[in-house]
C-alpha cells in the first residue's frame, strides 16, 4: 500500500497524462502520491496488458483478461479519467485538444501514447496484414485465424492454409510459438476434422537471427525450439510485398499466406507525429535527460514514445514504468520550485517465451536461464504484473486450461467470423495441396529481432 504524500503548499498542479498504458498508469500513481490534480486521457476506457495479447489472438485468453478499467485505476489514485483521442498539444496556450473539440488546460502534461506498427513502405503491408498492438487487434486476429480454420474444416481433406509472422523479435517469436501451440494442442479438440499437417506456420526475419537483443546461444535455442514445434523459420529474408493471399520476398519467391501478421517494427502513432515535437529514430519523441520534450518546459514524454538524452531505451514494460514514474516525479518537483533530475534506467533483465515449457531469460550479472524454469518465471511474472485480481485469476484459469488440459478442454475461445458469410460467399476455402507457391517457411521483417525483447518487471 502506498501512502498519499503531503500536498504541496498552494494550489495542486494540474497534470494531464495522455495514455493509460504502463507509463501513463505509473505516472498517475506517482502523481497521486504527490497530491497533484491529475487527469488521465485515453482513447479506450481500459488499459491493455500487451504482453499477453498473443494469447488472446490465439484463443487462449479472453480480451477482458488483459484489460483493466481506467476509471477503476484513477479512482484508486485520486485522479480523474476522460475518454478521448488527443489530437493536439498547444504549449503556448497550455492546452490539450481532443478529437471531439474539447480542450483541457494543464500546468504539466505527460505524453505516453505508446507506438503502433511501422510498415517501412512495404507494398500492401498495411492493407493485407494484421497487427498486434491493441486489444482490438488481438480480437480481430483471433477471429481471422479461427475463420480460416473453419473454412479449412469445411473444405475437407486436400486443402491447406498458411500463417506468416513477419519479424523475429520477441513479439514475432511468441506469436509464432503460440500459433504452433494452437496447432499442436487445441486444434485437435476445436477442429477434429482438420489435418494438422495442412496448417503451415512461418516466421520470416530479415536479420541473421531471432531475438537479437539476447545472447547468441539463447537466440539459437529459440530458433531450434520453434523449428521443433513445426514453425518454418526463414532468416535473412526480406518481404517486399504483402498480398491478400501471399507474401513476396526480395528474391522474387512468393509464399502463400492466408493470414499475415506484421510484427516487424514500430513507430509513433500518426497523430503524435503531427504534434510538431522533435522526433528521432523510429519517430520517437526526443527528450532531455529529465524526460522533458526537447525545447519544452512543461511537456514530458514517457514509455515507448520517448527517446531520452543519449539513452536508446528498449521499448518494453520496464522502461515504460520507470520513465512514467520519473516524469511524474519531475513534474511534482518543478511544481514545488525544485530542479528536475535526470532519468537513470535500472536494467532488470529481458525475457521471451516460445511456448509451453520453453522460454529464454537474461538477468543482470550474466544469469541466463532457458527451458522449463525460464517458462515458469515468464508465466509467474506475467500473471503477477497483470492488473487486477480478477484478471489474474481468470488468466490463471484460462492458461491452466490451455496448458494442463493439453487441448482436451474444448480447444479455444471462439469469436465472431469476420469473413463474408459462409453460405453466400466464394471466399477461398484454403488452397488445394500443392497449389500456388511452395508452402515453405518464412522470411524476415525490418527491425525484427531487435524490435522487442521482454524485460522483467
Ligand atoms: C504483442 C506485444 C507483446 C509484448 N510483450 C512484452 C513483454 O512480454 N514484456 C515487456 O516488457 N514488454 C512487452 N511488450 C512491450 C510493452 O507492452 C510496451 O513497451 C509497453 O506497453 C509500453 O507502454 P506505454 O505506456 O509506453 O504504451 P502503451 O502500453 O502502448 O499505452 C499507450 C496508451 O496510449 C493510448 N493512446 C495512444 N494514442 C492516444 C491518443 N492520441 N489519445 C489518447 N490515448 C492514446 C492507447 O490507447 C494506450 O492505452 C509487448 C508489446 C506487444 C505489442
Amino acid at each position: 500500500m502506498w501512502r498519499r504524500r503531503q500536498r504541496p503548499a498552494g494550489p495542486a498542479p494540474q497534470v494531464i497524462v495522455v495514455g493509460a498504458g504502463f507509463a501513463g498508469l505509473a505516472a498517475v500513481q506517482e502523481l497521486g502520491r504527490a497530491g497533484a490534480d491529475v487527469l488521465l486521457i485515453d482513447r479506450n476506457v481500459y488499459s491493455t496488458f500487451q504482453p499477453l495479447l498473443y494469447q488472446v489472438a490465439t484463443g487462449g485468453l479472453n480480451a477482458g483478461d488483459v484489460s483493466y478499467p481506467a476509471r477503476a485505476f484513477t479512482r484508486r489514485h485520486h485522479a480523474r479519467f476522460r475518454l478521448g483521442e488527443v489530437t493536439g498539444v498547444d504549449p503556448a496556450a497550455r492546452e490539450v485538444t481532443l478529437a471531439d473539440g474539447s480542450r483541457f488546460g494543464y500546468d504539466y502534461v505527460i505524453l505516453a501514447t505508446g507506438v503502433s506498427a511501422a510498415y517501412y513502405g512495404v507494398t500492401g503491408a498495411a492493407e493485407h496484414s494484421l497487427g498486434l498492438y491493441t486489444r482490438r487487434d488481438a480480437v480481430e486476429l483471433r477471429n481471422h485465424i479461427m475463420a480460416r480454420l473453419e473454412r479449412l474444416d469445411i473444405a475437407g481433406p486436400g486443402r491447406e492454409i498458411s500463417f506468416t509472422v513477419v519479424g523475429g523479435g520477441a513479439t514475432g517469436v511468441e506469436l509464432a510459438g503460440a500459433l504452433a501451440e494452437l496447432r499442436s494442442t487445441a486444434l485437435d479438440a476445436a477442429f477434429p476434422e482438420v489435418d494438422l499437417a495442412s496448417v503451415h506456420i512461418r516466421l520470416v526475419e530479415q536479420g541473421p537471427a531471432l531475438l537479437l537483443p539476447f545472447e547468441p546461444p539463447l537466440r539459437e535455442y529459440a530458433r531450434a525450439e520453434l523449428a521443433a514445434r513445426g514453425v518454418a523459420v526463414r532468416l535473412g529474408e526480406t518481404i517486399t510485398e504483402v498480398r491478400s493471399d501471399r507474401v513476396v520476398l526480395a528474391s522474387g519467391e512468393e509464399l502463400p499466406s492466408d493470414v499475415t501478421i506484421w510484427a516487424a517494427g514500430v513507430t509513433v502513432p500518426a497523430a503524435v507525429a503531427g504534434w510538431d515535437l522533435p522526433q528521432g529514430p523510429g519517430g520517437r519523441i526526443l527528450a532531455a535527460p529529465d524526460l522533458r520534450v526537447r525545447g519544452q518546459q512543461r511537456i514530458f514524454a514517457a514509455g515507448d514514445l520517448v527517446l531520452p538524452g543519449e539513452q536508446p531505451l528498449p521499448q518494453l514494460a520496464q522502461p515504460a514504468l520507470q520513465t512514467g514514474r520519473h516524469a511524474a516525479r519531475q513534474a511534482a518537483r518543478l511544481a514545488a520550485g525544485q530542479v528536475a533530475e535526470p532519468f537513470r534506467y535500472h536494467d532488470k533483465g529481458i525475457m521471451a517465451t516460445i511456448g509451453r515449457r520453453s522460454a529464454v531469460v537474461e538477468l543482470p550479472h550474466r544469469i541466463r536461464v532457458r527451458g522449463t524454469l525460464a517458462w515458469l518465471a515468464w508465466l509467474g511474472l506475467h500473471l503477477i504484473t497483470l492488473l487486477g485480481h480478477r484478471n489474474r485469476l481468470s488468466a490463471l484459469l484460462n492458461l491452466s486450461w490451455r496448458y494442463l488440459t493439453w487441448g482436451h478442454g474444448g480447444g479455444v475461445i471462439v469469436g465472431d467470423d469476420p469473413l463474408p458469410f459462409l453460405t453466400d460467399t466464394p471466399v477461398p476455402m484454403g488452397r488445394a495441396v500443392g497449389a500456388g507457391p511452395a508452402a515453405g517457411p518464412v522470411t524476415a521483417g525490418r527491425g525484427g529481432p531487435a524490435g522487442r525483447q521482454r524485460s522483467l518487471r
